[in-house]
């Protein structure tokens, strides 16, 4: 298992359980609520009382750090199940509905999906948008599955903006993955 080539910036959270007890098929993109640096949002996730942590995150201005390493299950989605299967991404948002992103911090959330998606050997990157059919699903080992924080809390997270685009991102990131030239 690898970490992201992607990565600028490293703070590591003590807040995580350790090595993952289930393998890698989902990815959960959150919303920060808030246009931070990584740097601000790694001291966030220092406090261990805060109990919150995410693998990677999406700065304001497009870069990426890690916080907690793929390897280990974060802290992030408020459901052990799923964090203990997904890679988890916070992304620089505005503060308020819908938790628009920026286009750079988008586009950087599809190179990080696409990346992820290849060191997991997955070539597709699905989303199936019905919490319960999404959690019943049973991926090929080459899919990756797309999850939200807001089916597992009473949260808006990732907020209606990203929501409203994870389709465009499963789609866009799967034919990235489709295109066996690009590494
Ligand atoms: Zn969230």
């Amino acid at each position: 298992m690898s970490n992201s080539p992607l990565v600028v910036y490293t703070k590591l959270s003590p807040n995580h359980s350790g090595k993952r007890t289930m393998a890698i098929d989902r990815i959960s993109p959150h919303c920060v609520v808030g246009q931070l640096s990584v740097e601000s949002l790694g001291e966030i996730f220092v406090p261990v009382e805060r109990e919150a942590s995410s693998n990677y995150g999406i700065g304001a201005d497009g870069r990426v750090a890690m916080y907690v390493e793929e390897c280990n299950r974060s802290w992030c989605t408020s459901s052990n199940a799923n964090d203990q299967r997904a890679v988890t991404i916070e992304c620089a948002s505005d503060s308020a509905e819908p938790y628009a992103f920026t286009d750079v911090v988008y586009n950087r959330l599809i190179d990080l999906c696409e990346d992820i998606c290849r060191r997991n050997g997955k070539t597709r990157l699905l989303w199936l948008e019905d919490k319960d059919r999404t959690l019943a699903y049973e991926p090929a080992a080459d899919e990756m599955i797309l999850t939200v924080h807001r089916w597992f809390w009473n949260k808006s997270c990732p907020g209606d903006w990203m929501y409203a685009r994870m389709g465009d991102l499963a789609q866009k990131v799967t034919a990235r993955l489709a295109d066996g030239g690009q590494k």
